[in-house]
């Protein structure tokens, strides 16, 4: 391979920073892009930390899986709550797709421990030329490169050349706005209050992961490690309520409170509020730029999709790239990684996503009902909850995309 043949890459989230690794692990070299720098890069707000399966063996693929396993849970069974009836509806065991994956299970990890990790690997990779505390501000292109325009640490303008770019910036990707390719889809009005709280709730029969219907306050509850060990709650909001008045002290406490009293305060060790959109990107490339993660396609976090799909997109995107470098195959093979992943993108992602969010907050009871015996009969059956968690844990997505030409 040539030096020219240098893939850019905007953002060292765990797309960029996974994408990065895989190409540079089969000899490309990357100048990797990201605004934060060592003094901040930790910094960044709390975010997705369930990974699936199937990512967990593409983590295993770049090296990754070892340095993360020791700092995240593993969690073989997931349920699902009704808080209305204050049962336990289904328990989920990964253990039905044993036969499917070498990891049959999700490991609860943060998205800032996996970045920490791969940010590490990808420092210690000859390949990557990795340029943090950098703003990436403009692009273009031509028949043979494109040419990036950085803001360097010294707040110089600088240029980077390369074959292609690839945009891992994120829900704001700037390479999607100047492409002038439309984020089509919707924003829920209503944010979701995610609330961090040191409080053990397996004791009360909840796994490390737990979905909670409710027709009038639906939650996620999840477990990551410590020290110490944190429980991160979800609660719907409505769009009038005012966030300030949502995060205070008192109000938190009174959520925590209403879905499991205590006698004692809960400890609430942080809380933020996020608004949520389904939106997927018109196209994933034009010419040599390419759009991978959240700057393609953003969901609800509700099933875990969001980091999971993105990193999927990178490992499908880097096999391409690296073939096209090395003049295996035409370049039109981009084409197709653009059918795959929007595909997954619309009828995985966001359909699965948009149907769990639903399912929470059904208010019908006949509904409610029905979906609750379709959940139960469904985890008791062993080729249905094999089925259902091919599905849930994205491995269904990754098999369809393959039959895409
Ligand atoms: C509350 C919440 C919970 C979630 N839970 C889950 C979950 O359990 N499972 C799951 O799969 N997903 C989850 N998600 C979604 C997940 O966080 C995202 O899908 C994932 O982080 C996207 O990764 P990314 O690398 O595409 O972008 P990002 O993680 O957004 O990273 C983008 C990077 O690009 C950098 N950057 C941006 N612009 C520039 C620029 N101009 N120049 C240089 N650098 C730039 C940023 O600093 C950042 O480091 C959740 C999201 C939220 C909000």
């Amino acid at each position: 391979m040539k030096p020219s043949d240098r893939v850019i890459v905007i953002g060292a989230g765990p797309v960029g920073l996974c994408l990065s690794l895989a190409l540079a692990q089969a000899g490309v070299a990357v100048t990797l892009v990201e605004a934060l720098g060592d003094d901040n890069f930790l910094e960044q707000v709390p975010r997705a930390g369930t990974n699936h399966p199937a990512t967990l063996e593409m983590f295993d693929r770049i090296g990754l899986y070892r340095n993360i396993e020791p700092r995240g849970i593993i969690a073989p069974v997931f349920h699902y709550w009704d808080r209305h009836e204050g049962k336990l509806i289904a328990a989920f065991d990964h253990i039905h797709l044993k036969d499917d994956t070498r990891f049959p299970y999700v490991l609860q990890c943060e998205r800032i421990k996996i970045v920490e990790e791969a940010l590490k690997m990808a420092k210690a990779h000859s390949l990557i030329d990795l340029r943090l505390r950098t703003e990436f501000t403009a692009f273009e292109q031509d028949a043979d490169s494109v040419t990036a325009h950085v803001t360097n640490p010294a707040g110089e303008d600088e240029v980077v050349t390369g074959r292609y770019i690839v945009s891992g910036e994120g829900a704001r990707s700037i390479i999607r706005k100047d492409l002038g390719i439309e984020f089509e889809g919707f924003t829920y009005p209503d944010r979701t209050l995610n609330i961090e709280v040191a409080y053990d709730f397996r004791k009360h029969g909840y796994a490390e992961r737990n979905y909670i219907s409710d027709p009038d306050e639906w939650s996620n509850l999840f477990h990551w490690k410590g020290p110490p060990d944190r429980w991160r709650v979800h609660f719907p909001t409505s769009p009038n309520d005012d966030p300030e008045a949502l995060q205070r002290p008192a109000a938190l406490q009174a959520r925590l409170q209403g879905f499991l009293p205590k006698a004692d305060e809960y400890e609430i060790v942080g809380s933020n509020l996020y608004t949520v959109h389904q939106r997927v990107a018109a196209r994933f490339r034009s010419g040599r730029a390419i759009l991978a993660g959240d700057s393609a396609h953003v969901n609800s976090p509700i099933g875990a999709m969001g980091m999971n799909s993105g990193v999927h997109d990178a490992f499908n995107l880097a096999d391409k790239l690296v073939k096209i470098l090395r003049k295996e195959v035409d370049e039109e093979v981009l084409d197709r990684y653009e059918r795959q992943r929007r595909h997954v993108a619309l009828q995985h992602t966001q359909a699965e996503t948009i149907r769990n969010k639903r399912v929470l907050a059904e208010k019908d009871p006949a509904v409610r009902k029905a979906n609750h015996e379709q959940l139960r009969r469904t985890a008791e059956d062993p080729k249905l909850a094999r089925a259902f968690l091919l599905r849930t844990s994205l491995f269904e997505s990754l098999r369809e995309a393959e039959q895409i030409a």
